[in-house]
């Protein structure tokens, strides 16, 4: 065990772990990408996180740099849970539900916890969290929060922003702070501080104040985009301040969750779910833009694609039976009503019945419990495509996250199509939300072919730069990590990047705070960690549901 290892171990609870097997597992996440972290420690309490991090602080001050990589489940598809130095695991003891009224649906959660754990304990109190990742049942909440994750209801109830009320987070010096809306006056105080925390209000308040025109006049990405990071709800205009907004999202590069107080909403587990075939993009999209202008909005308009459907047909065509049979359509809309009155859902369904014969759908609505699990089962299998092997290809989480406005949709899918085949790249998947704008794209790739690996570099040009032109964000549920981070500029300009990089010196003066994630990494930089070794191996116990 090396010096510092040594020391770590002295003064925590938790354990610190330098084998060469322990630092080879963590050393890759969901993305691509590999980097192998000097040793890992899993905190038991907030106290070894902040004593994780005053040390390294303290090593900084003296010149060396030893970056903390914060890490949930490692699910990430950016590369952000991976990195050198410290890579510091929540799940292993930090995993406890805290806190939960089961009247106002307030709970309070340790960062480690399973998020699909944690929505199951709230459905047995009649609530919900509504982002629900795809990955939930194996993600932590620290890592759905600080990946602003969204999901199959965030069209209709946003995204983990939404639900965060406050945290208690951990500075990069390991003093604790807790955040939450505080009033002009509060501020006042905060200001007056001589902590580090004190600090961090002062900078970040100056440089909001001396950039308001900037932070005004950001781009207006769709709601729940995750790019760079979220400074416009800060500051109010009645001068009241909250750090959670910035720290939603920031990927463990502003500080270390070590609790998280989220809202919820009620849960009603009887919903009405139908699904629609189309025979044209343009129909079904049309059809999608009336279903959400419904008033009581759908909680879900998913779609699937031709391209994922014809592959699924092809690897297996059982799961798909009565629902999509051939010949295949072009499209399909995967629709779902959670009012809480049944009858309400059943007049909404109606509505949507009609919308969808309006534009020439072909329809198939579940009454049944097993009518409803049936269609579902065709939604989730199109997760087939995610750990799906030919040869040595496999679907490449490369091109995986972004939204667009919803009236741009079928721009995107479109341009997608015109890039595949100028690369002559036959076997994709795309998916999304007709209601959130986020898509999916999901390439068959080998990464030990060097043409597949040109192929993978180019399509991450082209795809973003597209995305961009549309008014869209290069990350929405999946976050920037490094592969994205490489594209912050192209997303925001040079100005907004160079202010985002101003707030990251705020909080993390030293840069021991996941350095790499969002800034600092370039795709010339990312091609030299790309691993010839990926597989989605770690999602395979949760088929078919990714
Ligand atoms: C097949 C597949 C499907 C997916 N579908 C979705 C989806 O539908 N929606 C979605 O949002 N995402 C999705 N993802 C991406 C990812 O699973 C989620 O963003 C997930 O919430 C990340 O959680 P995690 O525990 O794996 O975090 P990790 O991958 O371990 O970490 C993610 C980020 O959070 C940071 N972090 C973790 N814990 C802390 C902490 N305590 N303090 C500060 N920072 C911290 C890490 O440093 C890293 O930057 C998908 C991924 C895969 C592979």
């Amino acid at each position: 065990m090396n010096k510092v290892a040594h020391y770590l171990q002295e003064h925590l609870i938790g354990e610190v772990f330098t084998s060469p097997d322990t630092r080879s597992y963590f050393s890759t996440d969901g993305s691509i990408l590999r980097i192998m972290p000097s040793f890992v420690v899993y905190p038991r309490n907030e106290n070894d996180i902040r004593k994780t991090a005053r040390f390294t602080w303290q090593l900084a001050e003296r010149g060396r740099v030893i970056p903390i990589t914060a890490r949930g489940m490692g699910t990430d598809t950016g590369g952000a849970a991976i990195g050198t130095g410290i890579s510091l695991v929540f799940p292993a003891h930090m995993h406890k539900v805290l806190e939960l009224d089961p009247k106002s649906g307030v709970v309070a959660v340790q960062p480690g916890t399973n998020f699909g754990m944690l929505q199951q304990t709230l459905h047995t109190h009649g609530r919900i969290i509504p982002i629900y990742p795809l990955s939930s049942e194996y993600t932590s909440v620290g890592g759905a929060v600080a990946n602003n994750s969204s999901g199959e209801r965030s069209g209709k109830y946003g995204s983990a922003r939404d639900y965060v009320k406050s945290m208690r987070l951990i500075l990069a010096n390991g003093e604790l702070i807790e955040t939450g809306r505080i009033s002009k006056r509060e501020l006042s105080k905060k200001l007056g501080l001589a902590s580090f925390e004190g600090e961090v209000y002062r900078k970040l308040d100056t440089l909001i104040e001396e950039n308001k025109e900037i932070i005004t006049n950001m781009p207006q990405l769709p709601k729940i985009a995750s790019a760079g990071y979220a400074l416009a709800d800060v500051k109010r205009r009645d001068g009241s301040f909250d750090l959670t907004p910035l720290l939603v999202g920031s990927q463990g590069t502003l500080g270390l969750i070590s609790e998280v107080v989220f809202d919820s909403e009620p849960f009603n587990p009887e919903t009405t779910v139908m699904t629609a075939t189309f025979s044209t993009r343009a129909l079904a999209l049309e059809a999608a833009q009336e279903l959400a202008a419904i008033s009581e909005r759908p909680a879900i308009i998913d779609f699937i694609d031709k391209h994922l459907i014809e592959d699924v047909y092809r690897i297996n065509p059982q799961l798909l039976k009565d629902v999509i049979d051939p010949p295949l359509p072009e499209i399909m809309l995967y629709i779902e009503f959670d009012d809480a009155s049944t009858r309400q859902q059943k007049r909404l369904a109606k509505k949507a019945r009609k919308i969808i014969e309006k534009h020439d759908g072909f329809l198939a609505i579940a009454n049944e419990e097993h009518d409803v699990d049936r269609l579902k089962a065709v939604r989730d299998s199109m997760a087939t495509m995610w750990t799906h092997v030919e040869g040595s290809a496999r679907a490449l989480p490369i091109i995986d996250d972004a939204v667009v406005p919803i009236a741009q949709l079928g721009a995107l899918l479109s341009g997608i199509d015109d890039m595949m085949q100028r690369a002559k790249q036959a076997v994709y998947g795309v998916s999304g939300s007709a209601l959130s704008g986020a898509v999916h794209v999901v390439p068959l790739l080998d990464v030990t072919q060097i043409g597949d690996r040109q192929k993978i570099f180019r399509f991450i040009d082209e795809y973003y730069a597209l995305v961009i032109s549309l008014g869209g964000s290069i990350s929405a549920d999946h976050g920037d990590g490094r592969i994205r981070g490489a594209l912050l500029e192209h997303q925001f300009g040079a100005t907004v990047t160079e202010l985002f990089k101003a707030v990251k010196a705020v909080f993390d003066p030293y840069g021991t705070l996941n350095p790499g994630v969002k800034f600092g990494t370039t795709l010339d930089d990312v091609k030299l960690i790309v691993r010839s070794d990926y597989s989605a191996r770690q999602n395979l116990q949760h088929l078919p549901r990714v």
